[in-house]
């Protein structure tokens, strides 16, 4: 049996206040839901917070991105290490918004899968393809892509340690969520993928659906198959909305 996660990604959003309220509620009824693993990934400066409010909870916290190398005159960014001073469990690297607005090609992606990795943190390496990919027939060939650049850098077995996020660009923040069957496709084409480099590390490799979410559609996303749980953007700053869909991903 798969680990079931459901990962909330805060992207820039909150304030102190708010964010008090949303982790307490959700360290209260997201914790010990029982065969999902619930987490959520927060701004850098509010870190601290989530460590403070969901330490002793069952919910987990991370950041939404890293800089790959350990430390060095690089103003402005947060290192691996500095993620593991505040107990960070997952990273989420490649971002569709991360390879869009701030340009990171798969070899990035990579190379910051690979630095999460030798920290013990979990890697939630996302890839997706754009609506004109889908539209011009080739998403298998960019999802593709974008995970085999991954696995050259890390190895099957740094794979065995991460996370995979399928997210189609087109079904982000836009409300329009791909239907169970098609994300469903391109879970499967991607574990058979990793089944050809080992096909042990692919039937345990937790892998999540992402883009627009809801607690209406989580239950028919993770009935499928290939779907092990959610990376969740929008929905994941409403409690009762991102309790209902962790508790549709454990059953
Ligand atoms: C995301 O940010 O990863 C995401 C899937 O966003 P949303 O759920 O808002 O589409």
């Amino acid at each position: 049996m798969r680990q079931r996660l459901v990962a909330g990604n805060w992207k820039m959003f909150g304030n102190c206040a708010q964010n008090q309220l949303l982790l307490e509620g959700v360290a209260a009824r997201a914790s010990a839901i029982g065969r999902v693993s619930c987490a959520v990934c927060v701004p850098f400066p509010y870190l601290h917070q989530a460590r403070s409010v969901l330490a002793n909870s069952d919910v987990g916290w991370g950041a939404q991105n890293v800089h790959q190398w350990p430390e060095g005159a690089f103003t402005g960014e947060v290192s691996v290490p500095m993620l593991v001073d505040f107990g960070c469990r997952y990273v989420i690297v490649g971002h569709s918004e991360r390879r869009t607005l701030f340009h990171e090609d798969n070899q990035l992606v990579a190379a910051k899968a690979s630095a999460v990795l030798e920290h013990q943190m979990t890697p939630i390496v996302c890839v997706g393809e754009s609506l004109e990919e889908r539209e011009g027939g080739v998403t298998e060939q960019v999802v593709s892509r974008q995970l085999e650049a991954v696995i050259g850098k890390i190895g099957v077995d740094g794979l065995s340690r991460s996370v995979v996020a399928y997210e189609p660009v087109w079904a982000i923040g836009t409300g329009k969520t791909a239907a169970p069957e098609q994300a469903q496709a391109v879970h499967a084409y991607l574990r058979g993928q990793v089944a050809e480099h080992d096909d042990n590390v692919a039937q345990g490799l937790t892998m999540l659906y992402g883009g627009s979410v809801k607690a209406a559609n989580a239950a028919a996303l993770f009935g499928m198959e290939d779907i092990d749980g959610g990376l969740i953007g929008g929905a994941s700053l409403n409690l009762d909305e991102f309790v209902a869909i962790c508790k549709a991903a454990a059953g």
